[in-house]
This record gives C-alpha cells, structure tokens and sequence, in this order.
C-alpha cells in the first residue's frame, strides 16, 4: 500500500491484507481449510524449500486465511510483518525463541498477566532461559538488571490487571542503548488506542484471543516486527544474523533485510515449534477486527464512566483505572493513549477478600471468568484464580491483591453495567 494514500485506521481494519479471492471472486476472506498446496513442479517446491520463492507449502508454516489476518495485524500495528500462533503464550515463545539460548535472560516488568509471570518465572527456566522482573516505572532498575546475556526488555503497555501505564519511550531507549529489542504486549491497549512501534518498541506481541477477536470465541496470538532492529550489530542474535545450518547456511538478517525476524518466525519458529493458528481462528479474528475501532470506542467510554461511579462509591477503597483524573498515571496515559486508557482496571473493596469473593457472586451481567477483551462484561477474583500460583508479593506487586477484583468492562449499556455493580457491592457489604 505504499504508494497510495495513507488510510485511516477504520479502513484498514476492513481492507488491510485482503482482496478479493483471486480464484472465486469472493469478497470475504475464504477460509482456506487445506493442509498442503500442490507445487507447479519440482523446481518449484525446491525454490519454495530453500526459501528462494516465498509460497504455500504447508499449513503448520503458512495459510491464506492466516496470511491475511497476519499482514491486518501488522499494518495496524504500522510493522512490517507478523506471524500469528496459536495462542497469547505461543506467541510470547515465538517472540523469545529467535532472540534466548541456555543462560540468556530478559528483563521483564514485574506488572504481568498472571500466566506470563508464571512462564517466565518457571517454564522456561526449562529451556535455560530466565527473566528477572523488575519495577519498569524505575528506570534505573532496569539498567541495573540488564546483563551481557539479557537478550530482551518486556513489558506490557496497559498492564493486566492493575491498569498500569508503561513508559514506553523510556524502556525503549534504555533497551536501544543496551543494544536490545524491546517487546510490548500490547493486547489490553490494541492498536487503536496504542501502537507501541510508534514508541520505540522492536516486537509487539498480541493474545488475538482478547480485544481483536472481541468475542470470546477463539484463542490465538501473534508477533508483530517493527522491521526496525538491527539483527547484525553485535554477536547476540546468531539465530537472526548467523548462517543457520538448516537452510543451507542461509542468514535471515542479510537475506530477509528487514523481515528476517518474521521469515524466521515461519520458516524456523512455526517450522520447528509447530505453535500454528489454524484457519478457522483466523477467520473468526478477521470478522472481529472490522469492528474494532468501533468496539474499544465504546469499552473506553463505557470503562470511563463506570470507573468514575466507582470511584465515590462507599464500599470502594480504590480504582485503577488510568483514565481516571486521580490516576497516578493519567499525565502517561494522556500522552501515550490520547483515544482512552482501555477498559480493564481493579476496584479495591473494603471489605477485602471475603468481600470480593461475595461481590464476585452475586454479579448477574458480568460474567466470572479467566478472560477479558470480549464485548460482554467480565470480572475476576485474581487472588484466588489467575494469579492464585503466585506468592502473595508477587500478587500485590502485579496489582492482583486479595483485597481486589478485575473488570473488564464490555459494550454493553454502561447503566445496565452500573446497576448490577451496585447491586453486587450491596450484597458485598463493607
Ligand atoms: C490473555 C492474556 C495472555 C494469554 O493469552 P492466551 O491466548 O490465553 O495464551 C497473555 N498476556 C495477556 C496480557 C493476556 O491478556
């Protein structure tokens, strides 16, 4: 699309990656539901093979369906490509696995979805590789804890699910200096009120299962490539620079330029790791992104008002939320998310634990589930669900206290969503 016009984003989240099917005519994306695609012949499938000719091959590397929903994501997110897998958690894998080896660590925020504190404080110390959390709104912390094997910085830009506004310009200088790849979760803020790229970020990473789909219906993730890193600046990313003896001694940097993170993704993550979105879940993605302008709009407007009645509300000691004037992170929010600060924050009851267990119950339109970013209202008990492995520092210091629940808030009639909160908090007692 270089050579046209700029879009807006409504637009692109129609058009982006799409035209019409080249074979039928279809004005839809078709769901291309086929494991393999017939090479012309045999010149043809070894180009493929030895990635002389980009094309289908098979379907654990690459689809149509997925092709589509992978060039939206990234035009969104103003990179250069993406590669979509088959969840958040196989996304943040995929992320790392380029850039990680035995003895290399990242250096993460210590505000995380609870399942990615968990797999990086456990999983993968499986593969070698560690994380050392750390406070992201001290910057010398973060210095501090970089090594000679820290191989990323990550952070989340609205953190889940305390509502913490990350300081992306900042990280992404001190990564920058460090000569390391800054990579930002940007699932709660999505690229309509965020493009972390704009900010200094390397890799965007996304759960496609949340605010992009919209719906609750299919899980998937994906990794954005800003195309701006330089792979062959120093001797830490052979995966990306060095010649990989599995192509021939091919290297991605010199070959793929600017797309080798996103070449390597398919040809070496998706090849070897198997991680693949299937063309199903794409489909269902690619429906929910048309309308995500119009979604978060309307998740940031109703999140507003509801966070403000909350605010004044006798049986509340504290809201989170960061479009709130009173936010200690309003000024950031204003700056880096001038659409709106998302629809995800906790409320501090004052009845504490057995408080927010009664208040969980007695919610009739928001749902109690491990999930958020769906066009219904949703509300967790983080203490005693997604956050119930960590240690109780570890909750407080994600925003996940006992004494708190998580909402998130969906688009439905932000009076319907008050009366039932009142209702709850009723029930709830102080
Ligand atoms: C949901 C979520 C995840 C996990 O995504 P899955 O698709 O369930 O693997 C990770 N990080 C954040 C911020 C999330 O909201």
């Amino acid at each position: 699309m270089t050579d046209k016009p700029a879009y807006g984003f409504d637009t692109l989240q129609i058009h982006a990656g799409a035209r019409p099917d080249p074979a039928t005519g279809a004005r839809q994306t078709p769901i291309y539901q086929t494991t393999a695609y017939v090479f012309r012949d045999a010149d043809h499938a070894a180009a493929l093979f030895n990635l002389q000719e980009v094309g289908y091959i098979y379907s654990r590397l690459t689809n149509p369906t997925v092709a589509v929903l992978q060039e939206r994501i990234a035009t969104l997110e103003g990179g250069v490509g993406a590669v979509c897998c088959s969840s958040g958690h196989a996304a943040q894998i995929m992320a790392l696995f380029p850039l990680m080896g035995p003895g290399r660590n990242i250096v993460a925020s210590n505000r995380l979805y609870g399942g990615t504190i968990t797999q990086f404080s456990q999983t993968i110390r499986r593969f070698g590789w560690s994380a050392r959390f750390v406070d992201t709104d001290d910057l010398d912390a973060v210095r501090a804890a970089i090594d000679d094997d820290t191989r990323a910085v990550f952070c989340e830009t609205i953190a889940n699910p305390g509502g913490y506004v990350s300081d992306l310009d900042a990280l992404a200088r001190i990564a920058a200096d460090a000569g390391l790849p800054l990579i930002v979760d940007n699932t709660t803020a999505t690229p309509y009120l965020c493009r972390p790229i704009d900010h200094g970020a390397t890799l965007v990473v996304h759960y496609t299962t949340k605010y992009l789909t919209g719906n609750g219906t299919v899980t998937g993730g994906a990794i954005v490539d800003a195309g701006t890193f330089d792979w062959s600046a120093s001797d830490k990313f052979p995966s990306l620079a060095a010649p990989e003896p599995a192509y021939h001694g091919l290297k991605f940097h010199e070959t793929f330029g600017n797309l080798a993170f996103t070449f390597h993704g398919i040809a070496v993550g998706l090849r070897d790791l198997g991680m693949t979105m299937n063309p199903q879940a794409a489909h269902y993605t690619l429906m929910g992104i048309e309308t995500l302008s119009l979604r978060m709009e309307r998740h940031v407007q109703n999140a507003v008002k509801i966070a403000a009645w909350l605010e004044t509300h006798p049986a509340v000691a504290g809201v989170t939320y960061a479009g709130l004037p009173t936010s200690p992170y309003a000024d950031r929010a204003a700056r880096m998310l001038p659409r709106g600060a998302g629809a995800l924050f906790t409320v501090k009851l004052k009845g504490g634990y057995d408080a927010c267990v009664r208040f969980v119950g007695a919610l009739d339109l928001f749902s109690h589930v491990a999930n958020l970013g769906d066009a219904r209202s949703l509300v967790i008990h983080s203490a005693s669900t997604t956050h119930r492995q960590l240690t109780l520092d570890q909750q407080v210091a994600a925003g996940a206290a006992p004494d708190v629940v998580r909402l998130s808030i969906g688009i439905e009639n932000a009076d319907d969503l008050i009366r039932d909160l009142d209702h709850a908090l009723t029930v709830a007692g102080h």
